[in-house]
């Protein structure tokens, strides 16, 4: 049982069907906010299912007006109805015998809800928190920050050039060279309206993350280790690793799958008229929202870089609607660039061997996506734990360049940062790097790696397990 976005639902349907390629019949659960979306997408009216592996659809109480929706509404919504909706499910379909009864529930860390449900049926439950081990021990210090008077911030604004922002996370060694400006910005930056709520809600799914059977995380030992031996040692369930996910997921498609964004084909064929790793991709991912100002700003650094660039832009990422560009930008980047006004297939587009450098909103997908390719990124974070990402990755793991938030966004700043990553000395050594990380993922899936062995894990020593 997935969130409902996609930065969840893309990591959850993996691991689904690793399971069943493990012998699980699955049932995919979505909520009616996700289903409306697939819908206003799909031709048909319901979702393709095969013989063992269906999409059902849950109440969940949320209004069908999104313009009304904020991150924490929808999570309370669901923790209200889903558990009902849920049980019912469960406990009707065991009664009328439709399909093999529930073994086990997996379900996203930030829906524990369902713990309650698993709990009441006797159930083994693993909550999958879809992010990164440093990003999830972000959450999991949100109490201790407090308890030591460091947040939350007072607004945006003072939070900015709050000197406290720059304190070290020093009493856990994993996390020392991150600052507290590093955390997850629902500590750092509490009154923005999108995160109203969010805090005490982050603190509350981590202390609910106790009561599972075991947690599974999209990240491998070996880029990860010291923060996961800290989150092992703060949790009792046992924290098993096994991404990247699409490294482990090599079977067959065996359905089509549900997706909310067409995805636009044509750059792939762009990409085969241009040179190895002299395209730098520029994605925000699926939620990512900047102002006109910050896109003008991003615009003009990307122009003033000289480089050739594949840039996606969805049609709502810009703060109230996307206005054309700015002026002079097509002009100024003609012949060398090509901008798509929607979705691409992202995973493909990163493997091409076109492709030389990423600049992403440090979403954790998007970063495991360029970690199994080794193709270095310029960072952009903008909301949660992408500023997490972004220090980790362009600090601990070395494979990425900082630009800083979207919200501080220079175009100076942007355009200094791609020539660094496509053609600078650093870029180089990043880029070498990249490559070693690389091949340090597909050693972690593959036989006997520690996510290949973790998969193994979960489902004969937790899963299968007798309760
Ligand atoms: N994605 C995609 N095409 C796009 C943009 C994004 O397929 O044009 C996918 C991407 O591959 C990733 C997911 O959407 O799997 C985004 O997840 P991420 O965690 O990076 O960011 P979020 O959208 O949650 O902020």
């Amino acid at each position: 049982m997935p969130f409902p976005a996609q930065g969840h639902m893309n990591p959850l349907l993996k691991l689904a069907k690793l399971l069943h390629s493990k012998g699980f019949f699955i049932t995919f659960i979505h909520t009616a906010l996700y289903h409306r979306r697939l819908l206003r997408t799909s031709s048909s009216s319901s979702v393709s299912s095969s013989a063992s592996f269906r999409f059902v659809t849950i109440d969940d109480g949320v209004s069908e007006d999104e313009s009304t929706h904020t991150l924490h509404y929808v999570q309370d919504c669901m923790r209200r109805h889903c558990p009902a909706s849920l049980r019912e499910l469960l406990v009707r379909e065991e009664d009328e015998g439709v399909v093999p009864p529930a073994t086990c529930i997996v379900s996203d860390g930030v829906m524990s809800f369902t713990l309650g449900v698993a709990e009441e049926l006797r159930l083994p439950q693993v909550l999958f928190w879809t992010m990164s081990a440093c990003g999830f021990m972000g959450y999991l210090l949100f109490e201790e920050i407090i308890k030591r008077d460091m947040a939350p911030l007072k607004d945006d604004v003072t939070a900015r050039n709050d000197a406290r922002l720059d304190a070290r996370i020093d009493w856990v060694p994993a996390m020392k060279n991150a600052r507290l400006r590093d955390m997850p910005t629902f500590i750092t930056h509490p009154s923005h309206p999108k995160h109203q709520g969010m805090l005490e809600f982050m603190i509350e799914e981590c202390r609910n993350a106790s009561r599972a059977t075991a947690i599974v995380l999209n990240t491998f030992d070996a880029l990860e280790l010291p923060v996961l031996d800290a989150i092992s040692a703060s949790l009792a369930p046992p924290v098993l690793t096994v991404g990247p996910l699409m490294g482990l997921n090599n079977n067959k498609l065996i359905f089509e799958e549900p997706k909310v964004w067409q995805e636009e084909m044509g750059c792939l064929k762009w990409l085969e008229a241009q040179q190895d790793s002299s395209v730098l991709y520029i994605n925000f991912g699926s939620i990512a929202v900047m102002t006109s100002a910050q896109l003008s700003e991003l615009a003009f650094g990307i122009a003033g870089s000289g480089c050739r660039f594949l840039w996606v832009v969805r049609p709502d990422s810009v703060d109230g609607g996307l206005d054309g560009l700015p002026a002079g930008f097509v002009e100024e980047t003609m012949g060398r660039g090509l901008m798509i006004m929607g979705w691409c297939p992202q995973e493909e587009v990163l493997g091409h061997r076109a492709v030389g450098g990423f600049m992403t909103h440090s979403g954790w997908n998007s970063m495991l996506e360029s970690v199994i390719e080794g193709v270095p990124m310029a960072c952009l974070p903008s909301v949660a734990e992408q500023p997490t990402n972004s220090r980790f990755a362009c600090g601990e793991w070395a494979v990425g360049l900082e630009i800083g938030l979207i919200g501080d966004l220079k175009r100076e700043r942007v355009e200094g940062v791609i020539r660094e990553l496509m053609e600078g000395e650093k870029g180089r050594e990043i880029r070498k790097r990249a490559l070693e990380v690389k091949e340090e993922a597909w050693r972690a899936v593959k036989p006997g790696g520690s996510s290949y062995v973790n998969l193994d894990k979960l489902v004969y020593d937790v899963l299968k397990a007798p309760m």
